[in-house]
């Protein structure tokens, strides 16, 4: 039961009413698909101005209630711009993508989120507020890492650093275009001299919350991203852990997860 909605006017009254126990809303389509459970007051993040796109020139800053769509209209610079929109176009329907917010597809942490995936691949930060305190910034890395440390404050920004010359892929099975995925594979990397550096390879929606690879991306780091070598990516992903989930088998959820890192790494190699 929604006991009180506040619309607050300035972001300090809402970390304010956040430190005291309320719950922001944003999108609301993650918190209406949890609404039975809802039991509290709601804060309107929306109306804060949080939903700004500045672009400097290492850095695309992006406001926490910046939504998918506007993020798919925005002029946004180099790879990393182009790889946040293809993200964003994976992401269920157009009517959905007009309420969902990146701080909401964060914070909401559902297994199965595609922008986590995508901002661990591409080294993001994330600006978190809390009444009293000054503005923290935290690696995504680290901010996925138990306790979620946006809880009783907010997310108010995603930094996004912008490096010369890097590379993505990105690859997602899901039933239909607008469904979960089974699975999502992401990848980064520098090629300098047809070598593949500062590797990334994240997967996501097959343990509760998005990993990197490590063993995977060790194996391509100083080397060319040939056919022995994106063989050897599809293989030892057979050996990475897939939670159990309703949707498919392990085994299956496996052989996609070996084809999907294949074809992610092939990407970002620019190579499909
Ligand atoms: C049918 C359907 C299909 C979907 N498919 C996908 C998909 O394939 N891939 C995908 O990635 N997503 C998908 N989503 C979206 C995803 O599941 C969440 O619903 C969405 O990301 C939540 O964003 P929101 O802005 O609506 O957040 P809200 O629903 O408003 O909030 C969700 C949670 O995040 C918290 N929150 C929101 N903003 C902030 C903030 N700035 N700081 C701190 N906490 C905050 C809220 O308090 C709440 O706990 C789908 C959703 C639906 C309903």
């Amino acid at each position: 039961m929604i006991r009180a909605y506040h619309q607050p006017k300035g972001i300090d009254e809402a970390l304010s009413l956040l430190k005291n126990g309320a719950q922001a809303v944003a999108g609301a389509t993650g918190l209406y698909s949890n609404r039975k459970k809802l039991d509290g007051e709601l804060v309107d993040i929306t109306g804060l101005g949080l939903d700004g796109i500045e672009v400097t020139k290492g850095e695309i800053r992006l406001g926490a209630c910046v939504t998918l769509t506007k993020l798919l209209e925005a002029d946004l610079p180099g790879n990393e711009g182009a790889f946040l929109k293809l993200v964003a176009r994976h992401i269920t329907a157009h009517t959905m993508r007009n309420a969902i917010t990146l701080g909401g597809n964060i914070a909401h942490t559902v297994f199965w989120a595609d922008m986590p995936v995508a901002l661990l691949a591409l080294d993001a930060k994330l600006v978190i507020a809390r009444a009293g305190e000054a503005e923290k910034t935290v690696a995504i890395a680290d901010a996925l890492q138990g306790a979620a440390p946006w809880k009783g404050g907010l997310i108010v920004k995603i930094i996004v650093p912008i490096v010369q010359g890097r590379t993505f892929g990105y690859e997602r099975l899901s039933k239909t275009k607008n469904d979960y995925a089974f699975v999502t594979a992401a990848a980064s990397m520098k090629l300098t001299d047809g070598k593949a550096k500062d590797v990334r390879v994240v997967l996501g929606a097959i343990q509760p919350k998005p990993f990197r690879a490590s063993d995977i991306e060790a194996a391509l780091e100083g080397k060319a991203v040939d056919a022995d070598a994106l063989a050897g990516a599809a293989k030892s992903a057979l050996d990475l852990p897939i939670a159990p989930n309703f949707r498919a088998s392990a085994d299956y959820r496996r052989d996609v997860t070996s084809a999907l890192v294949r074809r992610a790494v092939a990407q970002a190699a620019g190579q499909e």
